[in-house]
């Protein structure tokens, strides 16, 4: 546990060197209105909710038989893996990383994917938050990786599994991508093993020169696309399914990205829903997830983001009862995006939402999708989540 508050001055000075006023996303899309000052340090750490599983990140090492069964009625609920997660903004400042591991740490998380943010603002501009600055270009771009890199070496710690992500490709001008996986694999070796999130369309980002992806440019991801299949490196898609007036607007370019790599593991961020979707019937929505479920078995769905939960039907029956028949198809998230000026309590809040669905699931989906069978089995790492007691 030690290792996990390590202070280490040289990624210390890498962060502090992007400055910047940070807004206060509730997470990627959702911006919460004020500003307001956040307690530092050790009075942050204090300040976060103690939530978590006392399960230790080497108890998932064990075989499942081996480890104490998991009980549902006195274990939390929330999840073991964060799938979708942002340790950077769009700009500015990020919660720092000892703050950031002691809540992760707090909230029982053991396992996390840190996705950069895939679009970086203009480095001129000192927006923090894409919607507070239309007109000002948010794209794809190598920044946060990099960054991320060096923080995951310069900060060890012994009780949170983090997997760093590719998340500067931009899907709509995809040449070159390959060759820029060469630079990432002489800088970090070995280190990246998740892709995305990418944005193939996503309507809340038009107003920042956002391109999205096109029947023609998917063609031209098959570089690309080819070195992560042959890694087994899944990449997580933010693909809007379409808007309240048209639902299914973009479900073309999902089909096309899945007929012409279904030999790649793909995770579809949010199961296509957006705030810009948020009154489409359960039925029609799951029927059309059932359907490329069914079809292509590479496919996976993230249910992160608490907008989702809040606004498209808490997740109701229909949903529960959809994971339960999919069980091994659905991975957990947050969304959370770490600006450095959110509250100590704000990550365990998201957590929490968007793990309420988790207390309605059968043993079977709670298994593979809270305690992170599906995640351990996605990425072929030597984990396992323990048996549910009787
Ligand atoms: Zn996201």
């Amino acid at each position: 546990m030690s290792k996990l508050f390590a202070k280490s001055t040289v990624a210390a000075s890498v962060l502090l060197a992007l400055s910047g006023c940070a807004s206060n996303p509730a997470s990627e899309s959702t911006p919460t209105p004020a500003p307001a000052p956040a307690p530092a340090g050790d009075d942050a750490v204090a300040a976060a909710p103690d939530l978590g599983s006392k399960r230790s990140l080497a108890s998932f090492l064990q075989p499942s038989s081996e480890q104490t069964c998991f009980n549902r009625d006195t274990e939390p609920y929330t999840a073991v893996v964060d799938s979708h997660f942002h340790p950077r903004p769009f700009g500015g400042q990020a919660i720092p990383p000892e703050t950031l591991f002691a809540y992760l740490d707090k909230a029982g998380v053991r396992f996390i994917n840190y996705f950069g943010i895939g679009q970086i603002l203009d480095m001129k501009s000192d927006c923090t938050y894409y919607l507070d600055c239309p007109g000002v270009s948010a794209l794809p771009s190598i920044k946060n990786d990099f960054v991320n890199g060096m923080q995951t070496k310069a900060f060890p710690h012994d009780n949170l599994n983090i997997i760093l992500s590719m998340t500067f490709i931009d899907l709509a001008n995809p040449q070159g991508s390959a060759e820029m996986i060469a630079l990432y694999d002489k800088e970090y070796p070995g280190m990246f093993k998740w892709a995305g999130e990418l944005n193939v369309i996503k309507q809340a980002l038009l107003k920042n020169n956002h391109q999205p992806a096109t029947m023609a440019s998917i063609d031209q991801w098959a570089p690309f696309m080819k070195v992560l299949r042959e890694r087994g490196i899944p990449v997580t898609l933010h693909s809007d399914l379409g808007n309240d007036a048209e639902p299914t607007k973009f479900l073309p370019l999902m089909q096309h990205i899945l007929e012409t790599y279904p030999d790649n593991k793909i995770v579809w961020a949010h199961m296509g829903l957006s705030k810009e979707l948020s009154k489409m019937p359960p039925d029609k929505h799951i029927a059309i997830m059932k359907g490329l479920l069914d079809k292509y078995p590479n496919l996976m769905l993230d249910i992160s983001w608490d907008v989702l939960y809040n606004s498209y039907h808490e997740f109701g029956p229909q949903f529960v009862a959809f994971f339960d028949e999919y069980p091994t198809r659905i991975l957990p998230g947050s969304d959370f995006v770490a600006a450095v000026n959110k509250a100590p309590t704000q990550y365990a809040k998201e957590l929490d939402v968007t793990s309420r669905v988790n207390k309605f699931l059968g043993d079977e989906a709670f298994r593979h999708i809270a305690l992170g069978e599906n995640y351990f089995r996605l990425l072929d790492l030597p984990y396992h989540a323990p048996e549910i007691c009787e």
